[in-house]
């Protein structure tokens, strides 16, 4: 296992738990400092890595949505449904929560000052292999890069300049549990609180357009662009700035393949999706649960080998996809609000009409409201197996195709 972030020590924690033997690999984190909101339905996967109890014993600020200021001065206050709430995690704490979750299970666990040399790419030792490879180094994808397979998404890139704020008294916000976010006419600014009256401020840039490429100081770019924002202005004049801004690579990019015979991409070394979904670490998570359970299938069902690589490599390019299409529909959204080449180079027209999930909802609305249904199985369909998850396992099952 290379890296230890939420997708290694997921994935390492639950080989463990099912008598592997596995040997994780990382470097310690770095000085940067990042803050990530991270939706409720994460218990889930959570529950399932069995690493629960430990992230809510780490205290971190469970929040109850977000406020957003998208395209528009006046705010949407967004509740999580049913009142569930999600966590703002320090990316810090929730490395180190899962990593000693993961040593707790077995996990044999390096971690080394510097970076890694990349793995070796000889091919597997034995036909089957017995044992595998996970990438799971986030941006710096050892063997992705190695296996030159991964393909930055074409148009301009995004940094992240992240900086702490200090408030003694309460920020004035509709729920400081929230993430803030507000799209300003060169980029777009977020916030997530923290601990004790701390929260993260970031500005996403252009780093050509926003004068970083020639060699302004990410603290003056990042005060520049605060400067230009509505709300977020407003909200650190009174606070006191504590450290950074730190600089994050916010670049989108995926994976060509995620798996190989003894080898797969997970969580960010196959993919990177763009942070306004605040899902990359359910996404990081998700696949490190399902890498667990595709190693396992290759390594305790040979036979089953090849169909839990290609289901893996299916699914993670198909969540890829989702992401980034939510992500162009959502840029599209406040793009006609500010006339800005940050926004007209992001914003991919026609991005707003592209939901293929309208005429499915309409035919079932129709099929809702039809006093009767008759049912009948067109002579195209068939019923063949599949790859689907069963336990731990990657198992075929008979589907309608
Ligand atoms: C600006 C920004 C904002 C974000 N906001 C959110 C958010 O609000 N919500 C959300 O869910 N996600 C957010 N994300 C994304 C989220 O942080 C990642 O998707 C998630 O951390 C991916 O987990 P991972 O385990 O795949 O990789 P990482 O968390 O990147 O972990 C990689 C691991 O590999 C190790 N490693 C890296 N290189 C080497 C090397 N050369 N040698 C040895 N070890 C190495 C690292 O030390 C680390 O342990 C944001 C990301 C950015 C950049």
């Amino acid at each position: 296992m290379l890296g230890g972030g939420p997708a290694g020590s997921g994935a390492g924690r639950l080989l463990a738990t099912w008598g592997h033997a596995v040997r994780l690999v990382t470097r310690a984190p770095a000085d940067a400092r990042l803050a990530v909101s991270l939706p409720p339905s994460c218990h889930k996967l959570f529950d399932a890595i069995g690493v629960r109890d430990a992230i809510e014993r780490a205290g971190f600020v469970r929040s109850t949505g977000h406020t957003v200021w998208w395209g528009s001065r006046d705010p949407r206050v967004e509740m999580f449904a049913g009142g569930a709430r999600g966590w703002q995690a320090d990316t810090h704490v929730l490395e180190a929560v899962m990593l000693e979750q993961a040593a707790a299970a077995g996990v044999t666990i390096e971690s080394r000052g510097g970076s890694l040399d990349p793995p070796s790419l000889d091919p597997p030792s034995s036909d089957p292999p017995v044992s595998f490879t996970l990438d799971c180094t986030g941006r710096s994808g050892l063997l992705a890069r190695a296996k030159a397979l991964r393909t930055y998404d074409d148009g301009p890139r995004t940094i992240a300049l992240v900086a702490s704020w200090r408030r003694d008294s309460p920020w004035p916000v509709p729920d400081d549990t929230h993430t803030l976010i507000e799209s300003y006419q060169s980029g777009w600014a977020w916030s997530v609180p923290v601990a004790g009256g701390t929260r993260h401020v970031a500005v996403m840039v252009d780093p050509q357009r926003s004068g970083l490429a020639r060699g302004s100081s990410a603290r003056e770019v990042y005060l520049a662009e605060i400067a230009k924002t509505s709300v977020f202005a407003g909200l650190i004049r009174d606070a006191a700035f504590a450290d950074g801004p730190w600089g994050w690579d916010a670049s989108t990019y995926r994976a060509d393949r995620y798996a190989g015979d003894d080898w797969l991409l997970v969580g960010d070394a196959g993919s990177f999706i763009d942070p306004l979904s605040s899902a990359g670490v359910k996404k990081a998570l998700a696949s490190g649960w399902l890498a667990a359970i595709v190693t396992h299938t290759c390594l305790v069902r040979p036979e089953m080998r090849r169909h839990a690589l290609d289901f893996f490599t299916a699914r993670e390019t198909e969540i890829e996809a989702a992401h980034a299409k939510a992500s162009r529909r959502f840029l599209a959204a406040a793009a006609p609000s500010h006339a800005h080449p940050f926004w007209s180079e992001r914003a991919e027209e026609g991005a707003l009409d592209d939901d293929e999930t309208t005429p499915l909802r309409a035919a079932f609305e129709q099929l809702r409201q039809a006093p009767s249904v008759n049912f009948r199985a067109d002579p195209a369909l068939r019923v063949e197996p599949r790859a689907a998850v069963s336990g731990r396992e990657v198992v075929l099952e008979p589907r309608i195709v």
